[in-house]
């Protein structure tokens, strides 16, 4: 197994430094199909009020189709409602199915951004190979994102913490009981006005640690962001909430060391202000968020290290104050601390520190433009 040096970026990373047309030449590739009914006034005056995650939606989606032998085709964006799918669509039997996570961000002046999307289009053809899915362009995985927001500005809130939560996908739509790679996969790209992520803002979340679950294991698909990883994380977290935690944290196979967070990227900080982080061992998702925090606080002169971190020193860490906080981080929450640990054996309370928040702050302030963006991050939508 090859392991990252601190200099060398992944595969992922160096795809995310590509440079990207400006969304006026991607604009277009999703042209509207029919009368696209909007949501009235005293509808999104009532959504834009009660703000929760994903669970509203705009007015439009975009979609294309690709067929075996032909590739992608049927690019459209059409009204945001229920599909029509014949029952024997192979998603639903064999669960062939990627998806990605993104925001989009509105500006003081009224402009809509997001951050670093050629990361997500990366990884979104990285998980669709895995499942033995085609790739998208990565022009036109941006593109249905310009043509879906840019239709649904008005859907894309500005208070603070709130963002419009851009979900991409693609399922197995062919209709056959046939196992085998589905010959026609349909994408989508939806939009989801959102408030932030945890309804009790910045507050300490407290973890169940399990060895008894594994979310992925080696040549597993624990490193493509599948909807399956999703479903079989569902019980351990049922067992974790009926034990009073919020999230669970998952080990690898053997039970040595710490993997992920829910679905959330780890990190633990030093004593001497060390950020550690597990390396990206096949079996953990590579998240941009976690990236992003990587390149941020090492440019900013912390030591940043990618590495196998055992449970145990972890725990030991905690009781004796070499660690000083732990926290989650990923898209939809950004950063998450971590307040309390328990598994077979220990129950540990984390103290809450001081960079987890800043590595908030200073992350969402480039997000929402109230910061320099230095390394070029943001991805400009729409004026
Ligand atoms: C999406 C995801 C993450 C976080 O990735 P980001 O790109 O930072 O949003 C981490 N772990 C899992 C399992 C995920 O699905």
């Amino acid at each position: 197994m090859t392991t990252l040096k601190d200099t060398q970026l992944s595969a992922l990373e160096q795809a995310a430094l590509a440079a990207l047309p400006a969304a006026d030449e991607l604009a277009g590739r999703f042209p509207v199909v029919g009368n696209i009914p909007l949501a009235d006034e005293a509808h999104y005056a009532q959504v834009m009020e009660s703000l929760r995650f994903g669970t509203f939606f705009g007015d439009h989606m975009a979609r294309a189709v690709w067929k075996e032998g032909e590739g992608w085709d049927n690019y459209e964006l059409t009204g945001y409602a229920p599909l029509s799918m014949d029952p024997s669509s192979a998603v639903f039997h064999y669960g062939q199915a990627v998806f990605e996570g993104l925001k989009a961000y509105r500006h003081a002046d009224g402009s809509v951004w997001t951050f670093r999307p050629q990361f997500n289009a990366a990884r979104f053809n990285a998980s669709a190979r895995r499942m033995a899915m085609p790739e998208l362009p990565v022009e036109d995985f941006i593109g249905s994102i310009v043509d879906m927001v840019r239709a649904d500005k008005r859907w894309v809130p500005s208070g603070e913490g709130t963002s419009l939560y851009i979900r991409p996908f693609a399922i197995a739509t062919e209709r056959s009981l046939g196992a085998h790679p589905a010959h026609e996969i349909t994408y989508m790209c939806i939009g989801s006005p959102s408030g932030p992520y945890f309804t009790n803002g910045f507050a300490p979340v407290s973890i169940w640690v399990t060895r008894d679950y594994h979310r992925a294991g080696p040549g597993g698909t624990g490193e493509a962001k599948c909807s399956g990883n999703y479903a079989a994380s569902y019980m351990p977290q049922k067992l974790a909430a009926e034990r009073g935690h919020e999230q669970v944290f998952y080990v690898d196979v053997s039970g040595t060391y710490i993997e992920e967070l829910g679905a959330m990227n780890a990190m633990a900080v030093m004593k001497d202000g060390t950020i550690r982080t597990p390396r990206l061992t096949g079996s953990i998702l590579e998240g941009g968020t976690r990236g992003a925090i990587i390149q941020l606080m090492r440019s900013l002169g912390r030591n940043v290290v990618e590495e196998d971190i055992a449970l145990d020193e972890l725990i030991d860490g905690v009781q004796s104050g070499d660690v000083t906080e732990i926290f989650g981080c990923g898209t939809a929450a950004v950063v998450t601390p971590i307040g309390r640990l328990e598994g077979e054996g220990f129950d540990v309370s984390v103290p809450s520190g001081p960079v987890a928040k800043e590595i908030f702050d200073r992350l969402t302030a480039i997000q929402y433009g109230h910061a320099e963006d230095k390394f070029g991050w943001m991805y400009k939508l729409s004026d």
